[in-house]
């Protein structure tokens, strides 16, 4: 048995659990330790069965309470290198260990962290697919473009935290400021709702059961555009919205 579950998506915060009977890792700790307590308990999840925190990049939605997250739960906290020198000294967990963005870390017999290096407008920013139990879970959020390597790395998922980050159309009309218009779209930027559709499209694994739409913006984007976008997909795949301020259902398989 495998759970994985969603407590924070988007520019608030982001934190994704991932986990078996008896071990369980996070990636990003983007959010307080008080709402992250909340967060697991309104979920079910174990926060005893974790090992290890994994940060992908270090944007405070992601590192914002991962030093405190850390220290209540006595587990390190992995980074690559880069990341690491990034991060507000203030905001360094005391337990640090590091990884190479393209070597995988056991971190159980039973849970492998799969690290690769994407595009996003960060010093050293990696997603993870986490081998678990013989399944792959992906975390695949903060990404401009997938490149090669992230459609082979989604295509091994069976569950996946895709990032259906804006619309272009209510981008390209929306409030933001131009640089930040042009930033959002970059390679180096996030991934639109029809990236997010063309990698299901082309790579999907036959394996895949669940996607969990995750990183949506609140402004450049609705639920209903990201539902109507994965609708043709809605007979194959349990589908998940993962919502901004709680955590989204815990699924089991
Ligand atoms: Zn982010
Ligand atoms: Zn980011």
């Amino acid at each position: 048995m495998i759970e994985f579950c969603s407590l924070a998506s988007g520019s608030n915060g982001n934190c994704y659990y991932i986990g078996n009977e008896t071990d369980a890792v996070l990636v990003d700790g983007g959010i307080s330790n008080r709402r992250f307590v909340e967060r697991t308990e309104s979920a079910g999840v174990d926060r005893s069965k974790i090992r290890a925190i994994f940060v992908s990049h270090e944007h405070f939605d992601h590192i914002q309470g991962v030093k405190v997250i850390a220290k209540h739960l006595g587990v390190p906290v992995y980074f690559t290198y880069a990341t690491y020198n990034e991060i507000p000294k203030r905001r360094r967990p005391s337990d640090v260990r590091f990884f190479d963005g393209n070597i995988a870390v056991e971190i159980s017999p039973s849970i492998t962290v799969r690290p690769f290096k994407k595009h996003h407008d960060a010093i050293d920013p990696c997603s993870f697919v986490i081998s678990i139990s013989g399944h792959n879970v992906g975390v695949i959020t903060d990404i401009g473009v997938a490149d090669q390597e992230c459609q082979q790395m989604f295509s091994l998922c069976d569950a996946v935290f895709l990032e259906m980050n804006y619309d272009p159309m209510m981008l390209q009309y929306g409030s933001y400021p131009q640089y930040l218009k042009t930033r959002i779209d970059s390679e180096n930027g996030h991934l639109s709702n029809y990236q997010a559709v063309e990698l299901l499209n082309e790579h999907a694994s036959p394996q895949l059961t669940h996607i969990i739409a995750s990183h949506i913006s609140a402004e450049n984007n609705s639920q209903t555009m990201v539902l109507d976008m994965l609708h043709p997909f809605d007979e194959r795949y349990t589908i998940e919205l993962a919502p901004r301020f709680a955590a989204g259902r815990r699924f089991a398989k």
